[in-house]
């Protein structure tokens, strides 16, 4: 295991489950498509943070005198923030989490179980969620805590060391299943997923094409992102690799209006899959990589017989979040 150097704590259920999607297939008429379900990871709903937090909590409870809390930020429907206050409850750790913006009026999705989870909220403003991290931090040391902060999207190279491992998972279940892939497909933000995926595709040799659909970046700014994070992930593991923006595969044709705006294209991904597979899809991320991987294949990007995995990296959650009171323009009992 290229991680077996690193502390981890086991918190994610592993492994998720690797499925075929035989309705959407034959529907499509090829290529063959499968599904990474790490919307089965655990962690109060699934999602890809609960991989790399296995990382990150495991070096906070390590750190001289140990910690008694952990921090993060992300937006008012983080994903990542949610997963961060169900690994403290679990660990019994205090939690805080610095959102962007002002508290809305309805408590709804990741937002409802952060507070179920007990997590203390911070509402950041105008001010950048991690400057208002780094002051939550100081404050709470002042005041004789012990804190951890977790970076956006918790990627560093730490929590990119999770998706280290998670190919090395996918590899032995495509050993055991016989099947290889010519792509995954993942949706592409902070980085961390596929910045890990590279590391341990290029480590171990693997020829599949890795596709990062950005969620709210340009494909040049994230890809600069991506090797910078991907070569400190291949030092921090004592790989020695370097990696350069053009050693990833980054589409930013589905950015829309913008980072979880969501438009037409989402929406018909994630009811393409709920009533086709009954799968669901998040509104942020997983639609619009989905989205995209939909409109790849009606492009002919992919060949008929070739086969391709989406790697679902969670959301649920973010689902209820969403949600399309019944007096809007899509209508009654239309979700998203
Ligand atoms: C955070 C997140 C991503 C993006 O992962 P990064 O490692 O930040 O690129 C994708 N999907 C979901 C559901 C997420 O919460």
């Amino acid at each position: 295991m290229l991680t077996r150097a690193l502390p981890r704590v086991s918190i994610a259920h592993l492994p998720t489950p690797l499925e075929i999607l035989p309705r959407l297939t034959v529907r499509l008429g090829g290529p063959e498509l499968w599904i990474k379900r790490d919307d089965q990871t655990g962690l109060a709903t699934g999602g890809n943070k609960a991989r790399k937090l296995e990382f990150l909590v495991a070096d906070a409870l390590a750190q001289e005198g140990g910690c008694d809390t952990l921090i993060t930020c992300g937006a008012a429907q983080s994903n990542h923030a949610r997963q961060t206050a169900a690994a403290a409850a679990k660990l019994g750790l205090d939690c805080w989490l610095v959102l962007r913006g002002s508290p809305p009026s309805q408590w709804s999705g990741n937002l409802l179980l952060d507070h179920l989870l007990g997590a203390h909220l911070v509402w950041a403003g105008d001010t950048p969620p991690g400057d208002r991290m780094i002051a939550v931090a100081t404050q709470l040391e002042g005041e004789g805590r012990r804190p951890y902060t977790i970076p956006y999207g918790g990627s560093s190279p730490l929590g990119a060391a999770g998706y280290v491992a998670a190919l090395e998972e996918l590899l032995t279940q495509c050993a055991a299943y016989h099947v290889q892939f010519d792509y995954i497909v993942l949706a592409s933000s902070s980085g961390g997923t596929q910045a890990g995926l590279v590391v341990a595709a290029r480590a171990l040799g693997y020829s599949g094409r890795i596709i990062g659909v950005s969620v709210d970046l340009r494909s040049d700014a994230l890809r600069r992102v991506l090797s910078a994070l991907a070569t400190a992930t291949a030092g921090l593991l004592g790989l020695g690799m370097e990696f350069a923006p053009q050693d990833f595969i980054v589409n930013d044709d589905y950015l829309g209006s913008g980072y979880g705006v969501v438009g037409e294209l989402e929406r018909a991904a994630i009811h393409t899959l709920a009533r086709t597979e009954g799968i669901l899809l998040d509104p942020v991320y997983t639609g619009r990589a989905f989205g995209g991987l939909l409109d790849m294949i009606r492009r002919g990007t992919f060949n008929r017989g070739e086969r391709i995995l989406f790697w679902h990296t969670g959301g649920t959650a973010g689902l209820f979040g969403y949600a399309i009171p019944e007096e809007s323009e899509c209508g009654p009992r239309r979700v998203c």
